[in-house]
């Protein structure tokens, strides 16, 4: 009798791990005698495994952002995540060239991107240069007005004298006076008159340097382009066992690649929906703040 009591109880018990095994696939991964013991409890247990030092980030970070992943998850109710030491499935960071790959693009496209401000500054101050030039020029050319009456004004006085017999030793004197006062000015008018052109000179040099730096800095975002643009890696994998992150470019995409990850280790496919968590590519999804699309509930909802 007790024989049979505890085959029917084993049996009872190998059919609810085998529901639970249909129901809840992530449950594979805990450990048998943890089920033995918590029959009922659902929770998938994870642990964060290799960090490589080079991705930058400490080991508290790394599990402070698989908790926030994890929390993506709660927006459907799946609140089964649960961070422990032990854990079988576990998070492991590898590095190799697809972060290296990563590191360089963002790099050289910092770089790229300061050179554009220090061009649009040069630019900009440039732009301010030739105002203030033109703005010399227009007050030269008041200047060369004045210069030009003032020398008129003084010929038609000698002509004046020279009509009516002569200059008087005193009016010769006036009119010498007046003569070197003009040339003075005009000699001084023409040193202005160099000096802006030099500067003049100055700013087409530094106009047509600006424009080679700009065509260098146009080969360079095309060679960025054509390095870059278009290759798509797989940031992470789910295996079965672990959770592999290789790449990602800023903490909100590993945060969003982690969730993703999960999302694989409750036993969930991908779907068309390139905003939702479950799309394939990590791209036009909203990094932060990131909300559940209906798709993924409607993988959900096919899941469980
Ligand atoms: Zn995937």
């Amino acid at each position: 009798m007790l024989r049979i009591v505890v085959l029917l109880g084993l049996m009872v018990f190998a059919l609810g791990l085998f529901y639970q095994n249909f129901n809840y696939p992530h449950l594979r991964f805990v450990p048998i005698t943890e089920r033995l013991l918590a029959p009922f409890d659902l929770h998938i247990r994870y642990r964060i495994g290799e960090l490589d030092p080079r991705f930058g980030l400490s080991h508290a970070e790394v599990k402070q952002l698989a908790l926030e992943a994890t929390q993506i998850w709660q927006q459907a109710d799946k609140n089964i995540f649960v961070y422990d030491p032990d854990a079988r499935l576990v998070i492991d960071f590898i590095y190799d060239q697809r972060q290296i790959h990563t590191q360089t693009r963002l790099q050289q496209h910092a770089d790229i991107e300061q050179q554009q401000q220090l061009w649009q500054q040069r630019h900009q101050q440039l732009q301010t240069m030739r105002q203030q030039l033109s703005q010399l020029e227009q007050q030269l050319k008041q200047k060369q007005d004045v210069l030009n009456q003032a020398t008129t004004y003084y010929n038609q006085q000698v002509q004046a004298i020279n009509q009516q017999g002569g200059a008087s030793p005193e009016q010769r004197h006036v009119l010498e006076q007046q003569r070197l006062y003009l040339s003075q000015q005009r000699q001084l008018f023409n040193q202005d008159i160099a000096i802006h052109s030099s500067k003049i000179e100055t700013l087409n040099q530094e106009v047509n340097r600006l424009n080679t730096l700009n065509q260098q800095l146009s080969q360079q975002i095309s060679a960025f382009n054509r390095q870059f643009v278009g290759k798509q890696f797989d940031k992470g994998i789910f295996n079965g066992k672990q959770i592999i992150i290789y790449e990602f470019s800023s903490i909100e995409d590993l945060r969003l690649t982690l969730a993703h990850e999960f999302g694989h280790a409750l036993g969930l496919g991908h779907h068309d929906d390139p905003y939702g968590l479950m799309y394939p590519i990590l791209q036009k999804q909203t990094l932060d703040n990131f909300q559940l699309s209906n798709a993924d509930f409607a993988l959900l909802e096919s899941k469980f």
